[in-house]
């Protein structure tokens, strides 16, 4: 099944998955009114200021990916190619790609990379950093 991305009239905006390009628009969940079918993300590549998803974004979870669902993670793969592909021609889209040192708990939404570390205390080198809980690594 392709996954397309909705807006209801409300600005509501989200991704459905349906048996086929033809089949009936998706109520929105939120508001349960009248949707319509937005661009996918790899057209509104071109001409607008839309950015697919980058590496950060992509779930990282069995769960996140609707348990393997085979459109799901071809849709993510498809969006970080793009991403990809963007990122090689602008590298100042790139996201961070320092390994992350803490992303559960208060760092949930915004994990805590080994540069975000080394920029707040100096360091450079030396041991192991520390984690998130003040225990070493
Ligand atoms: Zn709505």
């Amino acid at each position: 099944m392709p996954i397309y991305d909705y807006e209801c009239g409300h600005g509501h905006r989200f991704e459905a998955l349906v048996p086929r390009w033809s089949s009936p628009h998706p109520a929105c969940p939120a508001c349960g009114t009248n949707t319509r079918r937005q661009p996918a993300a790899g057209a509104r590549l071109t001409g607008t200021a839309s950015l697919p998803p980058s590496s950060r974004e992509a779930p990282t979870t069995w769960l996140g990916t609707h348990r393997g669902n085979r459109e799901v993670v071809t849709h993510w793969r498809r969006a970080l190619e793009q991403r990809t592909a963007l990122e090689e021609r602008y590298p100042e889209l790139s996201a961070p790609r320092s390994p992350v040192v803490a992303h559960e708990g208060h760092y949930h939404h915004a994990p805590l990379t080994v540069d975000e570390v080394r920029a707040t205390t100096g360091r450079t080198d030396g041991p192991p950093l520390p984690k998130a809980d003040g225990a070493p690594a």
